[in-house]
């Protein structure tokens, strides 16, 4: 382990067996060491500062069957619901006159056309509403090249899609036949030629997953050339097929698990966007400040109408159900506070990752007139 840190620390560059080596690591100091090591690379590659992307979790209503999921098709024990636009927009106009540089819109997945033509009128008026400023992600899973473009061109600029697992085993395990992966791999390309960032993540701790997936996991992150990433421990949820299958779960091992996944993706991507993400705290009340400790710098803080919240359940005990946008924005703030880091209110905080794969640096006079909202710094993207 010590030659690994060695390693690290001379800039190597870590290969498949380092990487394993530090996800199964157990020994009692190495995960304070490996978050150390971790928080320094974050601090150095993209600064002690958190970016916050106000999710708005607009719909349960979906079209697929994943068996790991609390909102999945044949749930018929979920309560389905669907916001209006102007629940949406007011929840936007929330975002942006609290200073949140963007906004996650989610929702489960549908393709038909109502629907692609609903979120390309809202990306619009979102902007519209923002005079621009807010930036926008979209998680609203797998869609055609031809709507990801639509929707890139009204207006959103990121993209989330996780891959879920890159052990495509695994994968067939999770998802019903019709949900194939080369489908999924296929949507990342598409992602990224229509101009997104592009976001991807796994679920850590699902039953039969070993260090090695992992491993590869972060292989794989690296070799689609990914942007952000969004990952979170795997939760049971009672009302889906994977609950009969998954055995007990130890709470406090699979948010280790999730941390160690963390750091070392920071570890060996460096500069991309890494989220804490809310699954962590459903583990842990501390869960996404130890998530920043051990190398993410992006959070969602749930703007939901919370009248909503407790029908998005995609696991079980999903915290802050009840709290309104207001009081869980202020218990961030004090909560990032403690741990001594700064939020970039107003800014986008895109991935450095993103203009580096692009190899252009954002014109500074565009970013200007835009009043900087990227949150990037030109030397440290000449770095
Ligand atoms: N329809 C969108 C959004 C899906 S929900 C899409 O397909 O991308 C966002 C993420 O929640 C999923 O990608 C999955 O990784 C995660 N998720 C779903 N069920 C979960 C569970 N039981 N435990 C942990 N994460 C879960």
């Amino acid at each position: 382990m010590d030659k690994i840190f060695s390693k690290i620390d001379n800039r190597g560059k870590l290969d498949r067996s380092d990487l394993v080596e530090l996800l199964q690591s157990n020994l009692p100091g190495q995960m304070e060491k490996l978050c150390r090591k971790a928080y320094d690379v974050k601090s150095a590659e993209v600064g002690k500062r958190v970016y916050f992307r106000g999710i708005i979790e607009f719909s349960n209503i979906c079209s697929r069957d994943c068996y790991y999921c609390g909102i999945r098709k044949s749930n018929f024990h979920s309560k389905r619901f669907n916001m209006s636009d102007e629940e949406i927009l007011t929840a936007a106009t929330w975002a942006w006159e609290n200073h949140y540089g963007s906004i996650v819109l989610q929702s489960g997945e549908r393709n038909d056309s109502p629907f692609v033509d609903r979120i390309t009128a809202l990306c619009r008026k979102i902007k519209d509403l923002s005079h621009g400023e807010l930036g926008i992600t979209l998680s609203l899973g797998e869609q055609s090249p031809k709507t990801y473009r639509r929707w890139f061109d009204a207006g959103a600029h990121r993209y989330l899609l996780r891959i879920e697992t890159s052990n495509s085993h695994l994968y067939k395990n999770i998802h019903p036949a019709e949900s194939g992966m080369e489908q999924r791999i296929a949507c990342l390309n598409h992602l990224r030629d229509a101009g997104y960032q592009v976001g991807t993540g796994v679920m850590i701790g699902l039953p039969g997953q070993s260090a090695g997936d992992l491993a590869d996991d972060i292989l794989f992150y690296e070799k689609q050339d990914i942007d952000m990433i969004g990952m979170g421990p795997y939760i049971v949820h009672n009302q889906t097929p994977m609950a009969q299958t998954a055995g007990e779960i130890d709470a406090g091992e699979q948010l280790n698990k999730a941390l160690k996944m963390i750091a070392v993706t920071r570890l060996y991507l460096r500069n991309v966007n890494i989220a804490a993400t809310t699954a962590l705290q459903a583990l842990d009340p501390l869960g996404r400040e130890k998530g920043l400790l051990a190398g993410a710098n992006i959070i969602m803080p749930n703007i939901t109408d919370t009248k909503y919240r407790a029908a998005y359940q995609l696991y079980e005990n999903k915290p802050c159900l009840d709290e309104n946008s207001g009081i869980c924005r202020s218990c961030l703030e004090k909560r990032i506070k403690k741990i001594d880091e700064s939020i970039g209110y107003n800014q986008w905080g895109d991935s450095p990752h993103f203009y580096q794969r692009k190899l252009e640096l954002p014109d500074q006079d565009d970013l200007l007139s835009r009043g900087d909202r990227t949150g990037l710094n030109k030397s440290k993207i000449d770095a």
